[in-house]
């Protein structure tokens, strides 16, 4: 518990590892002394030794970024030891395939839209037969509200295709039932 006599405060580092903090110390820069629990938790997962040796490995403009990558890195696998960071991404990369999902569904509701607009444009503009309009209409009205069902139910919905197995295995035991 005894003074360091050299005057400068040591880095977290130093501190955790209870040695003299040296004028060039490779730690100092990045892990400041007001924030022990940042390198205390790379040190828990890393170990300072190895810190110290991809530090050493990198050019001096890109060791702040190598530090808070791998401090970010430590404590993904400190909240989830066994997928750490992996675990982020997949999440995160699951959520954009659900997104691109909406947005498609939301693009062919639009162009869905558009066409029944320029149908209805089509109507007041150029007068017809009929009997066209109405088949028309009724094609737009079924593609109006089949199409995005169709989008949602079919790709990702778990319960859709469950139900579509459960149909097929009830066929298929019917029919060797039968046979
Ligand atoms: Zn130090």
């Amino acid at each position: 518990m005894g003074g360091s006599g050299t005057g400068n405060s040591p880095c977290a580092s130093c501190k955790l590892l209870r040695r003299r903090c040296a004028k060039d110390c490779i730690f100092a820069p990045y892990f400041p002394s007001d924030d022990p629990h940042k390198f205390a938790i790379a040190h828990k997962v890393f170990g300072a030794s190895n810190i110290s040796k991809m530090l050493q490995e990198l050019p001096v403009h890109q060791r702040a970024d190598a530090v808070s990558s791998l401090v970010y890195e430590a404590n993904a696998r400190v909240r989830d030891p066994v997928y750490g960071c992996v675990g982020a991404i997949s999440y995160l990369q699951n959520q954009v395939s659900q997104l691109q999902m909406q947005l498609a569904v939301a693009q062919a509701e639009i162009l869905c839209i558009q066409m029944q607009q320029d149908h209805i444009d089509q109507q007041i503009t150029l007068p017809t037969t009929p009997l066209l309009f109405d088949e028309d209409d009724e094609k737009s009205f079924l593609l109006q509200n089949n199409l995005p069902q169709f989008l949602n139910f079919t790709p990702f919905n778990n319960s859709s295709s469950v139900n579509c197995d459960s149909f097929k295995k009830g066929t298929l035991y019917g029919h060797d039932m039968v046979s």
